[in-house]
């Protein structure tokens, strides 16, 4: 059962397709109603259409905010066809009834993200548009409403065939309030900041699809991708220049590791990190994006192939080369020099995207995570040590090169999932232990996997000889940060807070570790 298209209400922001969508349905004799704009185009095409003003016996008023908020357009919009009470309503009013509403809202997420005046931001809220699409889909018995201009080939198939179908427009509808529904969410985000409000309270959560991925985790788990509306740079707003598409892992990853590398300001020079399983298995700093690379590769050459590389300065032929030695799924950088996407592109499956600039690591947002039946949101984790706020607790001082291990350590513990564990030696990471049950598992994974990159490599000294290490935690118990001093760390930086700190403060005296407090934690899980 078809219901037939005689009356189309046309009211978008966006043209795109418009006019081929206009002609279509004048063809077939529908009869177009349409707001100023819209109406200027269809008409500018040579096509009929009626304006809403003389539907409605007023004016479009105060710079666009009423146009379309009448009973003659809702009435026309609601009106149940097989209810008696609403035909007479209709025919006392002269309302006709409306089969079709086309509409896209006035483009407020573009226009926040564009970094707009809060004037421009509050009058791109639509307030017609999404009245109309609420009640369109609503009587979806009825009428059809189209929110996607994607759905406008379906639409034209569907008006070829005779008609909308009762499944047809029910899909539309829920389309329809996905998108007043994130539309919603993108004005409440945007209007806590605008208070100076950016906890999580009084904000409703919503994105906008931006893609349909091939599957999820796992092939038999569908998935798509959604922006939420904030436009912080990273892997969302990345331009892909080529290789196969993204799947839902390596978007995953490549946040991971593009999230990590901007905790290392461009001004510091360049760093790499390589990602595996959303945790970095090297990261370095480096005198050029090559040696980052190559440094942050000879953490764990093993676990790297088939990662995901970040940089945090542009990707340039030098490095290029040297990463498409072995096998990677995607790198993400600022940008890539000319000779560095020719050296790529011989590379067809390897992913390559440019973000145009790094995100700031302590800019506030919100994470989100799923539990059955809920969702837990919290501020992301943009915390951030001041040096002069750590505590010296052992008798020994780090020295200034351990210092600045320490703190090398710190910001790559801060993504790397709990229990964390990261031996670092002069910029770079030589063991990181990640995700385990027991903190002393931690220790003792890192200071194995540096010793066996060691024998692979031939290495004259196990790479944690001479290390520093940072902990996520603090350490319950002393045997893990004895176990670190057995690998050859000589300074520990941990937030301290345990009811065992005495015992483990002593136990570094021993050892004669230096020891910083942060009196910060960075669990991550
Ligand atoms: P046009 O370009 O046709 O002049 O305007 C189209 C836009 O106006 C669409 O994005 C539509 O959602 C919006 N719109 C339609 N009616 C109203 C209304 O009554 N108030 C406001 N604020 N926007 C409306």
């Amino acid at each position: 059962l078809r219901t037939p298209i005689r009356r189309a209400l046309l009211s978008v922001s966006d043209k795109t397709g418009l006019t081929e969508l206009a002609a279509a349905l004048h063809a077939a004799g529908t009869e177009l109603v349409s707001t100023g704009g819209t109406a200027a185009a269809i008409r500018a095409a040579g096509l009929p259409v009626r304006d809403v003003s003389e539907l409605t016996g007023f004016p479009e008023m105060m710079d666009g905010r009423v146009k379309t908020l009448h009973p003659m357009v809702h009435g026309g919009l609601l009106a149940l066809r097989d209810d008696a009470g609403h035909v007479a309503a209709m025919d006392e009013h002269g309302i006709a009834p409306i089969d079709l509403l086309v509409v896209n809202l006035y483009p407020f997420e573009a226009t926040v993200a564009k970094g707009a005046s809060p004037e421009d931001c509050i009058e791109n809220i639509d307030i017609g548009g999404p009245a109309m699409i609420r009640a369109a889909a609503k009587n979806h018995g009825h009428v059809a409403v189209v929110t996607d201009p994607e759905d406008y080939a379906p639409l034209l198939e569907a008006l070829a065939a005779g008609g909308t179908t009762a499944a047809f427009r029910t899909r539309l509808a829920a389309t329809a309030y996905a998108r007043t529904g994130a539309y919603d969410a993108a004005v409440s985000t945007w209007m806590a900041a605008h208070a100076g409000d950016a906890t999580p309270r009084r904000r409703a959560f919503a994105g906008t699809l931006a893609q349909s991925l091939r599957y999820g985790e796992n092939p038999h788990q569908s998935a798509a991708f959604y922006l939420d509306g904030s436009a912080r740079r990273g892997v969302a707003t990345a331009t892909q220049l080529q290789g196969k598409e993204l799947s839902y892992n390596n978007i995953n990853d490549t946040d991971a590791a593009f999230e990590c590398v901007s905790e290392f300001d461009p001004a510091e020079g360049p760093a790499c990190v390589i990602v595996k399983h959303a945790n970095p298995c090297g990261v370095a700093q480096g005198s050029s994006p090559a040696e980052a690379w190559a440094r942050a590769l000879a953490c764990d050459s093993t676990s790297a192939f088939g990662g995901i590389v970040a940089l945090n300065v542009p990707l340039d032929a030098e490095t290029a080369a040297e990463i498409a030695r072995i096998f990677t799924e995607v790198v993400i950088a600022p940008e890539a020099s000319d000779e560095a996407r020719e050296i790529f592109a011989a590379k067809k499956n390897l992913r390559l995207l440019t973000t145009g600039g790094l995100p700031d690591p302590a800019k506030a947002g919100l994470t989100f995570r799923q539990v059955a039946g809920g969702f837990l949101v919290q501020d992301r984790d943009s915390g951030r040590l001041d040096p002069a706020s750590l505590k010296v607790v052992t008798r020994r001082a780090p020295t200034p090169s351990e210092m600045a291990d320490l703190m090398f350590a710190w910001r790559v513990a801060k993504h790397v999932k709990s229990n964390a564990i990261i031996y670092a030696k002069d910029g770079a990471t030589v063991g990181v232990g990640a995700g385990q049950m027991s903190r002393v598992d931690s220790t003792r994974i890192a200071a194995r996997k540096a010793e066996d990159m060691a024998k692979a490599m031939g290495l004259p000294e196990i790479p944690t000889r001479g290390s520093v290490v940072a902990s996520d935690a603090f350490f319950p118990f002393a045997d893990g940060l004895l176990t670190a001093a057995e690998a050859g760390a000589t300074a520990v930086i941990q937030p301290g807070g345990s009811m065992r700190d005495n015992e483990v403060i002593a136990a570094a005296d021993e050892a004669g570790l230096a020891m910083v407090f942060t009196g910060m934690r960075h669990f991550r899980h």
